[in-house]
């Protein structure tokens, strides 16, 4: 599936991103409570997550990301930790560099997200936690830095 990153609202961003780290089935009433929303809310964004293939109901266990879900959501929280460190390294404290993240991380597309992972030298740890690499889009493997130059 092409995308372009952008595909989803801020809170479906941030639930994706939490049912990633968490890790397994996330219940509805977990994502209510930790983004303090009804959980009427959360579960029809849930359900939208779901119709759209990146999430799946697991019965009496809430829901767990799908193949395509993980990878995306994979995408998320690298997106995050690197916008992170790009305001840290602007200046800003830990705690706001990932709050300015949270706010505006759904709007930035994975080829800006690329080209400031490039910028900031295809960084592996942000104030955030550890950005993995994107050695098939940006990031270059230890080795085959030929592909690169
Ligand atoms: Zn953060
Ligand atoms: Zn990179």
């Amino acid at each position: 599936m092409d995308n372009t990153g952008c595909e989803l609202s801020a809170k479906k961003n941030q639930y994706l991103k939490f049912v990633y780290l968490e890790g397994g089935a996330v219940k509805t009433t977990t994502i209510s409570r930790h983004f303090d929303v009804a959980p009427s809310t959360v579960t029809r964004a849930l359900g939208d997550l779901e119709k759209a293939g990146y999430i799946t109901g697991v019965r009496y266990r809430g829901f767990c990301l799908t193949p395509f879900g993980e990878d995306y959501a994979r995408f998320l929280v690298r997106r995050h930790r690197i916008l992170a460190l790009m305001f840290t390294r602007s200046g800003l404290c830990k705690e706001d560099a990932c709050r300015q993240a949270d706010l505006v991380e759904s709007k930035v597309s994975r080829s800006v997200v690329d080209t400031i992972c490039a910028s900031l030298g295809h960084p592996t740890m942000s104030t955030c936690g550890r950005i993995e690499p994107d050695p098939i889009h940006c990031c270059p493997v230890a080795g085959v830095g030929e592909r690169f130059l």
